[in-house]
């Protein structure tokens, strides 16, 4: 529900506010260029300005919904509320709080919405002490009887309500707004050095690959294109979920490395036995560290989780990772697949991962849970490493 005449986004920001004020102030400025390249990618018609330690966007009352989605889609927003503006005098404060319980209960009588059953009025004047003849509580007691008013059946909750009207009261404007529309959370991308994304099509790593791009570090994608054991579906839905991830971040290079690893599954087929996905993912660790020496990333983000598969059995884990000096940042860790999914339904990439794509499997009857270093050494090929920066080397950009 928008206050009647809403035409301005009030941003918030999470954890750029923790802080000191030289990381702050740039960190704004890069969220608010940011918040403007995903407004600009979807033809939103909105202005974006960074004022005190909020980003206000200016839209008009056509475009102030796609102008709320857009701040709430960038990383490092904490929440986006559309908002009416009004000076700041308490006549018109108290009419506008009193005019969005009028939309609201005749948005109630239609039977619109679940509406919920109890309100609060809150008030927050930042400025000088004196900058207004009025206080925060003379908002909240005359906007609040303004606003009982308007409701057929008010009941307050000043500790939990359904709904509250909250007007932020500002030097010379006050923003009356009910949404607080949620965003991701984290840091404005490009605060952090680049990753290595491994993406795999698969539902885990579009979730892990978002994850630290809401922490603000942009990812470098790689997809290994594994011959017979991948194959054109399954490379597609590798695209089509970075795809989705780009959206996330227009004003920068998500392009993808895609390298050729055909060769190499071949041999480990024929050749290895059950140490067979570690050794596979020894190899890939070691690709991507070869791409993040020439795209200057500092570590490698996976999906994996422990005991998710063989693979990724806490002891295996400890076993493949040494393959790499890169820290392998694998956020999905301790989540329960029924979370990741429900994550990737939220950020837009489960659709994608869930095409049918046919394939040969490549994993052994009877995978190695237990491995050692050594185990695994013996098992790979002598010149496994060796191939590792071969096929990085061979790697070619894909436009996505
Ligand atoms: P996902 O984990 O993305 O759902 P998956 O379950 O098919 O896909 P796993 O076998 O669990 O893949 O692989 C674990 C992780 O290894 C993936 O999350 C991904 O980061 C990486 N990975 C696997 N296969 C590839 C590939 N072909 N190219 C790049 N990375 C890959
Ligand atoms: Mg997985």
């Amino acid at each position: 529900m928008k206050p009647p005449g809403a035409d301005t986004v009030l941003v918030r920001h999470a954890d750029i506010g923790v802080k000191s004020g030289k990381v702050q102030a740039e960190m704004e400025r890069r969220l608010r260029d940011n918040i403007e390249a995903i407004v600009r990618d979807r033809d939103v018609d909105a202005e974006v300005e960074r004022r005190w330690s909020r980003i206000l966007l200016h839209a008009d009352a056509e475009s102030v919904d796609a102008a709320t989605d857009a701040a709430a889609d960038t990383f490092g927003v904490r929440s986006a509320s559309p908002a009416a503006v009004v000076p700041a005098e308490k006549g018109p404060i108290v009419d506008a709080l009193a005019g969005t319980a009028r939309e609201y209960a005749d948005a109630a009588a239609r039977g619109d919405e679940d509406l919920g059953d109890t309100f609060a009025v809150r008030a927050r004047r930042a400025g000088n002490a004196d900058a207004h003849p009025f206080t925060s509580e003379d908002l909240e007691r005359d906007g609040g009887a303004a606003v009982f008013e308007q409701l057929p059946d008010p009941e307050v909750d000043l500790t939990d309500p359904d709904v509250t009207f909250s007007v932020e009261c500002r030097e010379d404007e006050a923003f009356v707004y009910t949404e607080q529309r949620p965003g991701p959370g984290g840091l404005p991308l490009g605060s952090q050095a680049k990753v290595i994304a491994l993406v795999s099509g698969g539902i885990d790593s579009p979730v892990a690959a978002w994850e630290v791009m809401k922490r603000g570090a942009p990812i470098v994608p790689v997809y290994l294109e594994l011959g017979d054991y991948g194959g054109p579906d399954h490379e597609a839905r590798a695209m089509e979920t970075v795809r989705r991830l780009a959206d996330y971040a227009p004003n920068f290079d998500t392009r993808v490395r895609k390298v050729p690893a055909g060769d190499v599954m071949d041999l480990l087929a024929a050749e290895v036995g059950p140490a067979r996905m570690l050794v596979y993912r020894r190899f890939m660790y070691r690709v991507a560290e070869h791409v993040a020496r020439e795209t200057n990333a500092t570590g490698i983000v996976t999906g994996e989780a422990i005991g998710q598969k063989s693979s990724q059995t806490a002891r295996n884990l400890g076993v493949t990772s040494r393959a790499a000096d890169l820290p392998i940042h694998r956020p999905l860790l301790s989540m329960d697949k029924s979370n990741i999914t429900e994550r990737a339904r939220r950020i837009g990439t489960f659709r994608d991962s869930t095409i049918p794509a046919g394939c040969n499997r490549i994993a052994p009857d009877y995978p190695e849970t237990n491995a050692t270093l050594e185990i695994v050494e013996n098992a790979e090929p002598d010149d496994l490493f060796e191939r590792a920066e071969e096929a990085a080397a061979n790697a070619t950009l894909v436009d996505i």
